[in-house]
């Protein structure tokens, strides 16, 4: 593959950020981060792969993540990278389009993909189907979910350099007036190796607990489909699989009272072991999966937690 000379990177996520500068050195032969931080976070994005950084200044007082873009608008410009990277968050998809729109050109969104020849591919049709697009803007913008180039570990003797730019302060009609912390506990999915994901064939929050113990047992995560995170509210959202939520490629997924709608298997299909308990033997899940057992989880479930601890 012809690397592009100069590739960018950036996220308001740190994990996500050395993410994707890691997997950006497949692409460039440079790879620049934007960071929103200080020297001690510049660092921790070396380690992970960037080669230079700019330093853009923190997050404080009423500053915002959008307000970047007025700097990272003028440094685009005027260094013309042959592509930037943003990570897939809601604020990496806001500030992608706006710098599009800025440049008069759009974004490669969702990339899935980068190939040799310049295109990308993404999923379209909420994953049923896969479309391959190529920009030919002058700087072309991209954004990539977590998982896309895959768990990637820190070499603590890369070198790289650390530059402070100029904050440009943004014109914005929004201010921040509070921060307040979510209280919720961070979990990074993608770098698990063993995930047990619950869906709606758990009639009560309390059931979940046996998918827990399963976890625990055999050392996984948990993990769920969007009803699970987003309507029934049992678990965080940051834990929900699929199109719209963690894409990732454990060594083993666990998939138990989950149907196996196209919208959530695109999220795990690329793990290495599938296991599915479902009590519908037609379940479409069982067509996607290495294992299957047809079974009501109710039974199903004590009994391998049973055999488990026994085996211990
Ligand atoms: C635009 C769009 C984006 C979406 N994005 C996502 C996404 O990112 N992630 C996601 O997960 N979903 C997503 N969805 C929703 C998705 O289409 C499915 O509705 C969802 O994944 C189904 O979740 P489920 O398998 O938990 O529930 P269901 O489809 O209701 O399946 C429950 C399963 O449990 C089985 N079951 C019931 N009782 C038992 C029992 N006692 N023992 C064993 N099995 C049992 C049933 O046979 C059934 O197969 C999206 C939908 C849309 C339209």
């Amino acid at each position: 593959m012809s690397l592009m000379k100069n590739v960018w990177v950036f996220s308001d996520k740190q994990d996500i950020l050395a993410e994707i500068c890691a997997g950006a050195h497949q692409l460039g032969e440079r790879v620049t981060a934007l960071l929103i931080g200080n020297q001690s976070t510049a660092d921790e994005v070396i380690k992970a792969g960037a080669d230079h950084v700019y330093l853009m200044g923190e997050l404080d007082g009423s500053r915002m993540v959008e307000d970047f873009l007025p700097t990272i608008e003028k440094l685009v410009e005027d260094h013309k990278p042959e592509l930037i990277i943003f990570g897939n968050t809601k604020r990496g998809k806001l500030m992608a389009g706006r710098l599009a729109a800025k440049r008069g050109t759009s974004v490669l969104a969702d990339v899935i993909e980068f190939a040799e020849d310049g295109t990308c591919k993404r999923r379209v049709y909420g994953g049923a189907a896969i479309s391959t697009i190529k920009s030919n803007a002058e700087v072309a913008i991209a954004t990539v979910g977590s998982g896309v180039f895959g768990p990637q570990s820190l070499d603590e003797s890369r070198q790289g350099t650390t530059e402070k730019v100029e904050f440009i302060p943004a014109d914005s009609k929004i201010k921040c007036l509070e921060r307040r912390a979510k209280g919720s506990v961070t979990v990074n999915l993608t770098a698990a190796k063993r995930v047990v994901a619950v869906g709606r064939g758990f009639a009560e929050k309390e059931d979940l607990k046996m998918a827990e113990e399963l976890a625990e047992l055999i050392g996984a995560e948990i993990a769920c489909t969007r009803p699970i995170a987003e309507g029934l509210d049992w678990l965080p959202r940051e834990r929900y699989v699929g199109v719209s939520g963690v894409m990732f490629k454990p060594d083993l997924y666990i998939a138990l009272g989950i149907s196996g709608q196209i919208q959530h298997m695109v999220g795990c299909n690329q793990s290495k072991t599938i296991i599915a308990i479902n009590k519908d033997k037609a379940a479409p899940i069982f067509k996607q999966v290495d294992y299957g057992i047809v079974g009501d989880l109710y039974k199903v479930l004590p009994t391998l937690i049973e055999k488990l601890k026994a085996g211990k």
